[in-house]
């Protein structure tokens, strides 16, 4: 299935080597760790080449890589990457949360980038294989776990514009603690005009590194208003869409007038990524809703409609006013899912935001954005089974 070649090796757990460290790292007190900051004691990688295809896979000890400056990942933002995270079962094994939802974007957006395919079921048993070998990393407490960063990056040495033909694929685990280390505390947005995330025919629905360096730039410029992340905007006829916040989609609660709850994101219309948290977050809604399951305090009786849908900042406006507009929050991976307590509107830079105050909630999260927290939690880390979600 390699484009232009009769049949090169693809990637092959059997022909695995490990190489394990002679010196084993001190592992950091689950209280202490920042995200991203600690990584383990090893990695797996593998590298291709239009010759040769993908090599034997390695797992070895964690450290540098050695690259040609003239790479073609350096030169011309030829990577992707994704973020999922490993878990301690209550029966004490470790457990991944729809791992194959994420070597199913890996590959996609791999091929948006024309760099090589590979196997994804070989792929994720590498994956289970480095975090066995490394399964001490993974925090055995509420809230925590081993976060894991498959990475593919274009090796092609020269300066030609045009698609790598080379490339490296590694994954690297860093253990991580709760978002929040103090509770649940609401966040706020800032909805700038000014810059967007992503556009009708661009990489918006890929997770590939050039969509996050441009976001750095409004993402500081928000924080030194007071805000903790973008809500990315899109402007067309229909007014200023809601798109997504930081690397993390939305959600938005409203009340109805027969008692149920409807529960909005925005469509996958290739401006968004397709989350896994928002995926499983409109799954258990609608479980929730066919009575297959219920959401922790929120009445079996009561309703939860999720709608794939558009929506502005006018509509969010219009919301508030007739008093429908309940909840705000934010999931993936990193965060679970996190409330917004405040949505700032700035449509002109050089004036300040217009605020939103969300309805303030006892718990500071409101009922809907706590029920599916919980839900997704106890999925994740072994405590409810649904679906096959969790795998060992
Ligand atoms: N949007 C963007 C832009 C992201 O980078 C992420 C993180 N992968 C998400 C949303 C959330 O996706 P997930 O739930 O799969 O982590």
């Amino acid at each position: 299935h390699l484009e232009g070649s009769i049949s090169i090796p693809d990637l092959d757990p059997s022909k695995l080597i490990v190489t394990l460290t002679a010196r084993l790292k001190p592992i950091p007190q689950p209280e202490s760790l920042v995200f991203g900051a600690t990584m383990s004691d090893h990695m797996l990688i593998a590298s291709f080449d239009p010759i040769n295809g993908w090599s034997a896979p390695e797992i070895k000890p964690y450290g540098p890589i050695t690259l040609d400056p003239a790479s073609s990942c350096f030169q011309y933002a030829t990577n992707t990457f994704e973020g999922m995270k490993a878990y301690i079962g209550p029966d004490g094994s470790a457990r991944l949360f729809r791992p194959e939802k994420n070597m199913a974007r890996l590959a996609r957006s791999a091929e948006r980038l024309a760099l090589p395919p590979f196997n994804t079921d070989a792929l994720l048993e590498l994956i289970k294989r480095l975090v066995v070998v490394d399964q001490r990393w993974i925090p055995n407490l509420e809230g925590h776990s081993l976060y894991i960063r498959p990475t593919i990056i274009g090796t092609r040495s020269a300066l030609g514009v045009s698609a790598s033909d080379h490339a490296l694929l590694y994954v690297i685990l860093s253990p991580s603690g709760p978002y929040f280390r103090t509770g649940p505390k609401p966040i706020a947005l800032l909805a700038a005009a000014e810059n967007v995330r992503a556009w009708p025919g661009g990489t918006g629905s890929h997770k590939v590194a050039g969509n996050y360096a441009p976001g750095f730039l409004p993402q500081r410029n928000a924080a030194k208003q007071g805000y903790d992340q973008i809500l990315w905007l899109l402007r067309d006829k229909a007014g200023w869409k809601v798109t997504e916040a930081g690397a993390m989609n939305v959600f938005i609660v409203l009340s109805r007038e027969d008692g149920d709850i409807d529960l909005i994101t925005p469509p996958l219309d290739g401006t968004i990524l397709p989350g896994v948290t928002r995926d499983s977050v409109l799954a258990i809604a609608k479980a929730h809703t066919s009575g297959n399951l219920t959401l922790p305090g929120i009445p079996s009786t009561q309703s939860v409609h999720p709608y794939e849908q558009t929506f502005t900042i006018a509509d969010m406006d219009q919301w508030f006013a007739e008093g429908r507009l309940q909840e705000l929050f934010v999931v993936g991976t990193a965060v679970v899912v996190a409330h917004v307590g405040r949505v700032g509107f700035q449509d002109d830079m050089k004036k300040p935001a217009r605020d939103l105050v969300l309805p303030s909630h006892e718990g500071r999260m409101g009922p809907v954005s706590r029920a599916v927290r919980q839900m997704i939690i106890d999925i994740q880390q072994g405590k409810v089974e649904w679906d096959g979600w969790s795998v060992r």
